[in-house]
């Protein structure tokens, strides 16, 4: 490592949506250590030893200005190039629809099977949701459903659902955390946070228990009988009175958690219940995930083309179709004829497997798909070199420092000389 040793405070952390921006971490000439407040996936991230690499054509180690030249080549010839993965930050995915605009493209994120169980629901009937910072300073009832939250974000508890203090006098042990989904609680429990309820059924059952929670709510009679995979009627109308008298209730899930067919449904309810208590006293939904930038992808597409995510620059114009321009359904009926895969920041988001040539602008260590036709290395956002990434809650967008692991170019960089080659 070239750069001298140095401490960065208040770092931000990329790999995960919830970019807790309180890491402390230390280049040092091993490399860079997290000294302070970063999770196990966090410490992953950062401290992961990265693999000798070089920019390769057909696997031989060419010159980046080659490797450039030659992915201008490709996508210049290609009739309609798909670009995925899109693991990058606001300026790499700047650059992405930049490309995918001139080259005639399709854009789809590798993760957008799982935001669009949320993106259906926005679209059809939208929804009134909460952030970070509101749910952690104001929340008294937090309604957990269906999702390992602590799996996707190991530091919710701790900073968001059970923080030491908050604002506004909402303090942990006046919290109420109601958890729906057999298995969810262990982590709410161990971080101390407040009263813990649990709701005992499959995770893919909370939809129907929120169903039942909505008709009790509007006043509708259940059976007495009433058993959902375990939740009673009591346990439901007991989960009904604690709305009731929440000064600041939020629904929270993780669309990537809500892995099981029509998930689109439950998300349908847990919004549903938001829009039934919201108009006569503070409720609102939290959803999370989005990791691998994929909140920062949405965004950046939808501000320049209108639209979140699987969109076709195809006829020159943005045309937006979530089921035709999915990537992975695309490439299993033999759509589209080159793969153009971005992956800044973990190795393991490798590039579906396919027999169209694939470019890959991926961190040293990703897996190369065999069709592989180019790979140049590139950086990590907040690792190799500066960016900035939109949090889960899409209310703000954090600087990323650049902590000097590795001399390795921004994605942004990689993909604006393609363009320019073209
Ligand atoms: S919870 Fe997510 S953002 Fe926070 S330190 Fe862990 S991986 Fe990073």
């Amino acid at each position: 490592m070239a750069a001298s040793p140095e401490l960065f405070e208040n770092v931000a952390c990329p790999f995960c949506g919830m970019i807790c921006d309180d890491l402390a971490v230390e280049r040092t000439d091993k490399g860079l250590k997290v000294r302070k407040a970063g999770c196990g996936r966090a410490i992953a991230g950062f401290e992961r030893k990265l693999p000798p690499s070089s920019p390769l054509v057909r696997g031989k180690n060419v010159t980046q200005a080659e490797a450039i030249a030659e992915a201008a080549k490709l996508i210049g010839e290609a009739a309609l190039p798909l670009y995925g993965g899109l693991a990058t930050d606001v300026e790499g995915m700047r650059a992405v629809m930049a490309l995918a605009e001139r080259s005639g493209g399709v854009i789809d994120h590798a993760l957008s099977e799982a935001q669009y169980r949320n993106f259906k629901v926005l679209q059809s009937v939208g929804w009134t949701m909460s952030t970070l910072t509101e749910t952690r300073n104001r929340a008294d009832l937090l309604i957990i459903a269906g999702s390992d939250v602590a799996a996707l974000h190991q530091r919710f508890f701790e900073r968001i659902a059970a923080p030491a203090e908050s604002m506004f006098g909402v303090t942990a042990p006046k919290r109420t955390i109601v958890v729906i989904g057999k298995g969810l609680d262990k982590a709410a429990r161990a971080a101390g946070a407040g009263e813990v309820v649990t709701l005992p059924c499959k995770p893919e059952r909370a939809g129907e228990v929120v169903g039942a929670l909505r008709a009790r709510l509007r006043g509708f009679t259940l059976k007495p009988t009433l058993d959902i995979d375990g939740v009673k009627l009591a346990d439901i109308d007991a989960l009904a009175e604690r709305c009731k008298a929440a000064k600041y209730g939020v629904v929270v899930w993780a669309p990537p958690a809500l892995d099981f067919p029509q998930a689109e449904l439950t998300v349908d309810q847990l919004a549903g219940l938001v829009k039934d208590l919201a108009p006569t006293q503070r409720f609102a939904g939290l959803a999370l995930g989005g990791a691998e930038g994929a909140v920062t992808a949405a965004s950046v597409a939808t501000w320049q083309s209108g639209y979140p995510m699987r969109v076709s620059y195809a006829s020159g114009a943005p045309d937006f179709d979530p089921y035709r321009y999915a990537i992975a359904r695309m490439l299993a009926d033999g759509e589209g004829d080159l793969l153009v895969w971005i992956a800044s920041y973990s190795p393991d988001l490798v590039p579906p497997v396919t027999k169209l040539p694939v470019i890959v602008l991926g961190t040293p260590g990703i897996k190369l798909p065999k069709s592989t036709q180019v790979f140049i290395p590139i950086g990590t956002p907040g690792v190799d070199h500066a960016g900035r990434l939109i949090r889960v809650d899409s209310v703000v967008s954090l600087p990323l420092k650049d902590l000097g692991r590795a001399e390795l170019p921004p994605a942004a960089e990689m993909l604006t000389a393609i363009e320019a080659a073209l």
